[in-house]
C-alpha cells in the first residue's frame, strides 16, 4: 500500500478514531479542529474522550511520526491527497439536519485546496449534500475541478476502534474514477486483506441514503421491540425470550432487539429526524420512521411514570439513585441519552437525584449541574428511595443485591434496562420492576 497524507477535519468520536485508524493503515494523517484546548489536549498526550483503545491507536500513530493535530485548516489542507470532513451536523430547531458545520468545514479548507486533492464528507448527510458541496467548492475555488466524494461511518460509540480497524461495510459514493482510486488507496489495508471488508461503492446519493436507512432501520427495531416489551408486560410474557426468538431468525437477527428506555444517542434520534424531513422534502413521507420517532419520545414520558409508580409517596420528595448517565454503556457520551431525560425530568420535579456513572460523570456534571455525583455506586444508592439503573453498565449487574436493600431507604429498584435477574432480585429482598419482564423468574 503507498501511504497518502490525509487531512482529518473534526477531532470528535468520528474524526479521532478515523484519524488514529488511517494512522494505523500507515497514512500519514493530520487531525483539525477548531476548539485549541482540544488539539492541545491531545498534542500533551491527553485522549478527550473515552473510548476503549482509542489512546494506544493515537499513542502507536504519534510515536511513529504518522500522526499529529493543529488548528491550522491550511497546513493541514494544502499538501493533503484526501481531505475527511468528519464535524457534526446535529439537529436543527426543525428537526432537519443542521449542515452549518460542514458548510464552516469546507469554507476553511478551500482555500488550501490543490488540484487532485479528494475531499470526502464521513459526517452523516443528507442526500445530495455531497453535490451541495461540490458546488459550494466550484463557487469559491472556481480555478479548481475537485472532486467530493461520500464515505459514511457507521462506527458504534464504545467499540468505534474495533469497528474501524475491522468494519462490517465499506460503503463510497463517489462519482469520478480518480475519487474512487483515492478512496481505494485509503482502505486498501482492509479491502486488500485475506478477510476483506464488504464494500459498496456507489454514487454519492446512494452513500448517503444508506447511511440514514441505517440508522432509521436500527430505530425501528428499537422502538419495535419496545412495543413488543409493552405486550409482554400486559400479557405475562418475558420480553427476554420473546426477543430471543424473534432474533434467532435469520432474516431478522438479534441486534437491536433489547427493549430499555428509548433509544438515544449522538446518532439515531437526529438521524431519524433528518430522514423524515427529507422524505417530506422529497414528497415521500416516512411513516415507519415518523412512528418509531413517536414511540420512542412517548417511552421517555412512560419511563418516568414508572418510576413515580414504583416510589412511594410524591416523587419530588423522594431521593432516586440513577446508575448511569451516559447513552449507553462503553462511553462517556451524554447525547440525547435517556438517563439525561429521566434525570432532568426528576429535577424538574423537585426530586433529589444521585447520580454514578463510570465514564460519563465529568460531562454529566457540565450538563446537568443540579444533580449530585458519586463515583461509588454504593453512595449513590445510600439513603435513595429507590435506585433507578438507567444504563447498561456491566459494573452494575454486579452489584450486591442485598447491600442495595441495606443502603437504600427503601429497596425499590427500577431496572429501565435488564441488568439483574429478577429472581436474584426478589430473593434480594428488592421489591423489583423491569422491562417487559415477570416480577419474577417465577411470575
Ligand atoms: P463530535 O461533536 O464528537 O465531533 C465533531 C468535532 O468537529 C468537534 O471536535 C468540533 O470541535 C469539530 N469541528 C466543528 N467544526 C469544525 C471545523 N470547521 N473545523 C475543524 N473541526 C471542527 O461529533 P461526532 O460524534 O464525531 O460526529 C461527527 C459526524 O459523524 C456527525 O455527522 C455524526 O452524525 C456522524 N457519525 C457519528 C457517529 C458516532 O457514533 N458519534 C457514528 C457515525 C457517524
Amino acid at each position: 500500500m503507498s501511504p497518502l497524507k490525509i487531512a482529518v477535519i473534526g477531532t470528535g468520536y468520528v474524526g479521532l478514531t478515523t484519524a488514529a485508524a488511517f494512522s494505523h493503515f500507515g497514512h500519514q494523517i493530520t487531525g483539525v479542529d477548531i476548539e485549541s484546548e482540544r488539539i492541545d489536549a491531545l498534542n500533551d498526550g491527553q485522549v478527550p474522550i473515552y473510548e476503549p483503545g482509542l489512546g494506544e491507536l493515537i499513542e502507536e500513530g504519534t510515536d511513529a511520526g504518522r500522526l499529529r493535530f493543529t488548528t491550522d485548516h491550511a497546513a493541514a489542507v494544502s499538501d493533503a491527497d484526501v481531505v475527511f470532513v468528519t464535524v457534526g451536523s446535529p439537529t436543527t430547531a426543525r428537526g432537519t439536519a443542521d449542515l452549518s458545520y460542514v458548510d464552516a468545514a469546507f469554507r476553511q479548507l478551500a482555500p488550501s485546496l490543490q488540484p487532485g486533492t479528494v475531499v470526502v464528507i464521513k459526517s452523516t448527510v443528507p442526500v445530495g449534500s455531497t453535490h451541495q458541496m461540490r458546488a459550494l467548492l466550484s463557487d469559491l475555488r472556481p480555478d479548481l475541478d475537485v472532486d467530493v466524494a461520500a464515505n459514511p461511518e457507521f462506527l458504534r460509540q464504545g467499540r468505534a476502534v474495533e469497528d474501524l480497524l475491522d468494519p462490517d461495510r465499506l460503503v463510497v459514493g463517489a462519482d469520478s474514477d480518480h475519487a474512487l482510486a483515492v478512496l481505494r488507496q485509503v482502505y486498501a489495508p482492509i479491502l486488500e486483506s485475506d478477510t476483506a471488508v464488504d464494500a459498496v461503492f456507489t454514487d454519492p446519493a446512494g452513500a448517503e441514503l444508506i447511511k440514514y436507512g441505517s440508522n432509521a432501520y436500527l430505530a425501528v427495531k428499537l422502538s419495535f421491540i419496545n412495543e413488543m416489551a409493552d405486550l409482554s408486560e400486559e400479557t405475562g410474557a418475558n420480553i427476554e425470550d420473546v426477543a430471543r426468538g424473534i432474533g434467532l431468525d435469520p432474516r431478522i437477527g438479534p441486534a437491536f432487539l433489547q427493549a430499555g428506555p428509548g433509544f438515544g444517542g449522538s446518532c439515531l434520534p437526529k438521524d431519524t429526524q433528518a430522514l423524515l424531513h427529507s422524505g417530506r422534502a422529497h414528497g415521500v413521507p416516512s411513516r415507519l420512521v415518523a412512528a418509531a420517532i413517536d414511540v420512542n419520545e412517548a417511552r421517555k414520558r412512560q419511563m418516568l411514570n414508572r418510576i413515580d409508580t414504583a416510589v412511594d409517596g410524591p416523587l419530588g420528595d423522594a431521593t432516586i439513585a440513577v446508575l448511569g448517565i451516559t447513552f449507553k454503556a462503553g462511553t462517556d457520551d451524554l447525547r440525547e441519552s435517556p438517563a439525561v431525560d429521566i434525570v432532568r425530568r426528576l429535577i424538574g420535579l423537585g426530586t433529589r437525584v444521585k447520580v454514578t456513572d463510570p465514564e460519563g460523570m465529568d460531562n454529566a456534571r457540565i450538563t446537568i449541574p443540579a444533580a449530585e455525583y458519586f463515583e461509588d455506586p454504593y453512595d449513590a444508592i445510600d439513603g435513595a428511595d429507590a435506585v433507578v439503573i438507567a444504563t447498561e453498565w456491566p459494573e452494575f449487574a454486579k452489584l450486591d443485591l442485598a447491600r442495595i436493600g441495606e443502603l437504600a431507604a427503601h429497596p425499590v429498584v427500577v431496572d429501565l434496562r435488564n441488568l439483574i435477574d429478577p429472581a436474584a432480585a426478589e430473593a434480594a429482598g428488592l421489591r423489583y420492576t423491569s422491562i417487559g419482564r415477570p416480577r419474577s423468574s417465577a411470575g
